[in-house]
């Protein structure tokens, strides 16, 4: 689906304010294009969600982000790209899109009970912890046990043992983090190796408070009656054999879920709700002036610096769409 784009003078007159450019989203793929537009004069609006600053917020050392040799905390790099983006006048408000009108101009976002009007849109809403769905897991979940983040909730854990549930680089690096508190670690994966970065894999299985559960997949999180996790079941998914892990904290870590259900069926998504970027772009939606950033449309590459890149191209496509469009 394409909308025509109409004349920006045709809402020129119309009463309510009619924002430049609404970026949605507060990690780096949004305060990126914040700087940029901001830079640019257009008065950025930012709508800051559920997790100000994002995933980066939640990780500990950031070894990978260019221009800190030395590393860089995930929570102050973000802090840093958000007073840049104060520094260049953008404004922010705390505000959760519900809905979106994508039909006419200006673009319409619905916040609950009122509407902000843009003339362009850049969103950069990222993606949230999935969940294993086993019982005892959603009962148990926040200050009762299972959780998502090693760096919020590890030093709860101090001389006591904890299981990571998942393969990937946030399960190492979870695993990792938490070998800092607790007196062991599982590191429970259904498979036989990790799907981690070498590096981090090497830190991990050599790591000696660190146990490899392997082929193992998590059946049930126990404790519900008691309100805290007294352990998690664990079935080996070869031989059948089921085992109970003494763990009080058990840390999710089995990848993300695209925030983009509240702009859909106006933008397009693929089959897994990740934005789809029109042919020869990877910001450019369905929607003329309406772009993507970070991890809400790429699956791919995931990283802190991918966002900040793609949030570089969203802000550099919707200024020249208002130079175009008479903005
Ligand atoms: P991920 O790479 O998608 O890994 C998810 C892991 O969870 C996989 O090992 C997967 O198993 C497992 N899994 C998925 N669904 C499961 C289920 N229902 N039950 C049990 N296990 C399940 O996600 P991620 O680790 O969050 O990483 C996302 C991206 O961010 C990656 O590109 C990663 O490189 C990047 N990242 C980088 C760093 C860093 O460089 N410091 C840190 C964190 C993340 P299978 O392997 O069998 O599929």
């Amino acid at each position: 689906m394409c909308y025509v784009a109409a004349d920006i003078s045709l809402y020129r007159t119309m009463s309510s304010t009619v924002e430049n450019v609404v970026i949605i989203g507060t990690g780096c793929a949004g305060l990126t294009a914040a700087i940029y537009t901001a830079r640019a004069s257009l008065n950025p609006l930012v709508l800051e969600g559920p997790q100000p600053g994002g995933q980066l917020t939640t990780t500990s050392e950031v070894e990978n982000f260019p221009g800190f040799p030395h590393g860089v905390d995930g929570f102050q790099l973000t802090q840093n790209m958000r007073e840049q983006a104060t520094r260049f006048g953008t404004r922010f408000e705390q505000a959760l899109v519900t809905s979106v009108d994508f039909t006419s101009m200006p673009r319409k976002l619905v916040l609950g009970d009122r509407t902000i009007l843009a003339k362009t849109v850049i969103i950069a809403t990222g993606a949230s912890p999935r969940m294993t769905g086993i019982p005892g897991e959603k009962e148990l979940f926040g200050g009762k046990g299972v959780t998502t983040c090693a760096t919020c909730d590890g030093a709860f854990y101090r001389k006591m043992e904890v299981a990571v549930i998942g393969g990937g680089d946030s399960a190492a690096e979870e695993a990792l983090f938490l070998t800092r508190f607790a007196s062991k670690v599982y590191l429970v994966h259904r498979r036989d190796s990790l799907r981690a970065s070498k590096i981090m894999s090497d830190r991990a299985t050599t790591h000696e408070k660190i146990e490899l559960v392997w082929d193992a997949v998590p059946v049930e999180v126990q404790g519900v009656a008691e309100g805290s996790v007294s352990g998690l079941k664990v079935k080996n998914v070869k031989s059948g054999a089921e085992r109970v892990l003494p763990v009080k904290g058990i840390f999710v870590a089995i990848g993300h879920i695209p925030n983009s259900q509240a702009f859909t069926p106006a933008i397009d998504v693929d089959e897994n709700g990740y934005f789809k970027a029109q042919p020869g772009s990877q910001v450019r939606t369905n929607v003329p002036g309406v772009y993507v950033a970070g991890d809400c449309s790429d699956h791919v590459y995931r990283q802190a610096i991918t966002a900040a890149g793609m949030g570089c191209q969203a802000a550099i496509e919707a200024e020249r769409w208002l130079a175009e469009h008479g903005g």
